[in-house]
Parts: C-alpha cells; structure tokens; sequence
C-alpha cells in the first residue's frame, strides 16, 4: 500500500463537476482518502495499492492544468483511510490569507536545502506548521512562531518581522508537503522580506529524496497513522516525551475528559494509568 500526499494550486472553474470527476476516478481506482478541492486548486492524500496509485498520479499528470504536481508517496502497512471523501472548500488549506500566490517564493529542492544546511551559509530555516507537528519533529536549528494554526501566521509573522534586520535575511519556509508554504512564502515577501525560498514538497519530499540528515523526531501527518519517520530507511532520534513517564515518545491522544480534550503524548502503559486522560487530575475529575 502506499500513500500519495499531493496539492496544485491552479484555477479550477467548474467546482461541482471537478468534484463529480476526482470522485469517480477515485472510486474506480480503490482509492480512499480526503481530496479538497477550491477554485484555487485541490489537497489530496489518498491511499491505495501500488498500482492505482501510479495510475491516479500518471492520469493527473496528463491533464495539463496539473502538470508538474510533485507527489509525495510514502509506505503504508494497511489503508490508511476508512473512506473516500472529496469535498469542495474556500481554501485548500485553511488560512484566511489573502495572498497573492504569483508571490510565492522559488522552490529550493530538498538536494539543495542539504548542501545549504552543510554550508557556511548563514539561512533560517523557518517552520510554518502548528506548535504540536514541531514538538515531535524538526529541522535541527530550526525556528517556529508557535501556531495553534496556520491562521495565526499573519499576526506571529508581524512580531517576527521586527527582529533586527531579519528581513534581508536568507530563509527557508518549510512545511509536511508544502502546501501551506506557497502562501506562508508569498505572505512574507508582501510582508518586504527579501530572500525567502520554500522547501519543494515539503519534509515528505526532503525525506524521500535525501533521507532524514539534519531532521530529528518524526513527522506529524493528519491522518490515523499520526506521526510517520520521514526516512523509510533510517529511524530518527525521537524528541518528544510522554507526558508522564517521561521516555521517549510521539503518540498524540486527545483528553478523554471532553471539556479537556487537550492533545498530549503518552505510551501505551502511561495511557492506561491515565485512562486516557491528559493528567492525573483530568481522570480524577472523569472517574470521580
Ligand atoms: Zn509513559
Ligand atoms: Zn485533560
């Protein structure tokens, strides 16, 4: 089995009928997974045997509006999706920015972000995931703005922008497969930032074609697989801890006491000592 993480941004006119046609074509190829499609482009991750993915990616290749797409494929054991879904939103990825996406930033290939990491050169890597992806894995040196979400980044990028001289700074933007990037990167050269370049494909692709030098933890992926290693050959050193034990680990749970429900990581055996509660308190309070 594998699974296809893959997005364009391209003007797509005829909402309902696009949808009616991803969905057939997924069906008829035993895909399942969640496509997201906007009039500015469509999110997919799909999963499915080998073949049938190659045959999704070769027939999306074809269409010319969607040429050049790179997929990010990776290993997956069993399906990781229970159903298919294909749904029409305002954005491919929610972030309310209101950029123009001719501004993103060039790409910088994976190959090329390792020979720049391995260089003299001085470059901010610059995180644009959510505070809870960067807690379990990340470039090394890398820096983040601690967002909850993605919609947060306009105004943790306007505290950023007044560090001393950061805005002729060389930085790379990077994200899981690089679709919030193209606007993370167009919105900082609105912003007047000089240099800024973003990771082609994201971690994914960095992870593929490089392997997970200058990468720690894993990488956090929004589906039930949760957190994948980046390099299917090489395990990286994991960087986060279960909450109560301490030793290392990556596995979120949401807190089972519904007015709670904060994310947090635990092993197994901690989970059951919690009862799937975040803290000591929060079961106490659910098991009172
Ligand atoms: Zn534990
Ligand atoms: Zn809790």
């Amino acid at each position: 089995m594998k699974n296809i993480l893959f997005y364009k941004y391209t003007n797509i006119q005829n909402l309902n009928d696009f949808k009616e046609q991803q969905f057939k074509l997924c069906k008829r190829l035993h895909l399942l997974g969640t496509i997201l499609i906007a009039k500015e482009g469509i999110n997919g991750c799909l999963s499915g045997n080998e073949k049938d993915t190659k045959k999704y990616m070769d027939l999306l290749d074809k269409n010319p509006k969607f040429k050049d797409v790179k997929f990010k494929v990776t290993k997956a054991h069993k399906s990781t999706f229970k159903r298919l879904s294909v749904r029409i939103r305002k954005e491919i990825v929610t972030s309310r920015l209101k950029v123009n996406l001719k501004k993103a930033a060039p790409y910088i290939e994976p190959k090329q972000l390792k020979n720049l990491l391995e260089s003299k050169e001085d470059v901010i890597l610059l995180d644009a995931r959510n505070n809870y992806e960067y807690d379990i894995g990340k470039f090394k040196h890398a820096i983040h703005l601690d967002l909850d979400t993605f919609r947060q980044f306009p105004s943790k990028i306007n505290q950023f922008k007044n560090i001393n001289n950061i805005k002729n700074k060389k930085i790379v933007t990077y994200c899981t497969g690089g679709v919030r990037c193209e606007k993370a990167s167009a919105f900082l050269r609105e912003e007047g930032f000089t240099d800024v370049h973003q990771l082609h494909g994201g971690i994914l692709a960095y992870g593929n074609e490089v392997g997970n030098e200058h990468w720690q933890g894993k990488c956090f992926v929004f589906d039930k697989r949760g957190a994948i290693e980046i390099d299917p050959n090489n395990q990286s050193e994991l960087i986060s801890q279960c909450i109560l034990c301490h030793l290392p680990n990556a596995d979120y749970h949401n807190c089972k006491l519904t007015t709670c429900d904060k994310r947090f990581i635990a092993c197994e055996d901690c989970l059951k000592t919690l009862k799937h509660c975040c803290s000591k308190n929060c079961r106490n309070i659910l098991y009172r």
